[in-house]
């Protein structure tokens, strides 16, 4: 894993441009059982990737805190939400909630996140490859496929598997 994490970002790279005109023609026509298609891949590749010799994600990009999540977690630390909020979070330029650093303060040194039970949505979304229509978020993809090699295949798979 640790050799295809170093690679990964080069891969992503190099399927770049093949990845921006697979997924502009999936947008234009998307396959009528992709969301099924989407479900066996994703299911397929977590049966393989193991998350916790990973953590990529929690390591280089945090999630963005819903008003849910803030009001979920700071009740897990029986923290009032805006002490929670000052401890942890910060705005970013989109307005959103997201962590003051990366790697995220709630990862293990063994890569388990501390607040597993009670984590963001947008971690237990992550990489968001099981989704209804995928075709719509293929930006945010296209993104992902640097960072989560599970992604990558995911989309590796995809090209193999959808008629061009
Ligand atoms: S979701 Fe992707 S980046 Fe995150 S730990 Fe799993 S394989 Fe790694
Ligand atoms: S909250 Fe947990 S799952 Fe989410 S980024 Fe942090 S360590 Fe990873």
């Amino acid at each position: 894993m640790e050799d295809l994490l170093k690679s990964l970002s080069q891969l992503a790279k190099d399927k770049h441009n093949e990845n921006k005109k697979f997924f502009a023609k999936l947008r234009k026509k998307p396959p009528k059982k992709l969301d099924y298609l989407m479900q066996e891949l994703h299911d397929a590749e977590f049966e393989r990737t193991d998350c916790l010799e990973c953590a990529n994600c929690c390591k280089t990009t945090g999630p963005l805190f819903t008003p849910k999540d803030i009001t979920r977690i700071s009740k897990h630390f029986r923290m009032k939400e805006q002490a929670f909020i000052d401890t942890y979070l910060r705005i970013d330029e989109d307005n959103d909630y997201v962590l003051q650093s990366v790697p995220c303060t709630f990862l293990g040194a063994d890569n388990y996140c501390s607040i597993y039970e009670v984590r963001p949505k947008a971690c237990r979304e992550f990489p968001h490859t099981d989704r209804k229509k995928f075709q719509q978020i293929s930006n945010l993809t296209l993104k992902n496929v640097a960072m989560c090699p599970a992604a990558f295949n995911i989309v590796e798979e995809m090209k193999r598997r959808i008629p061009k």
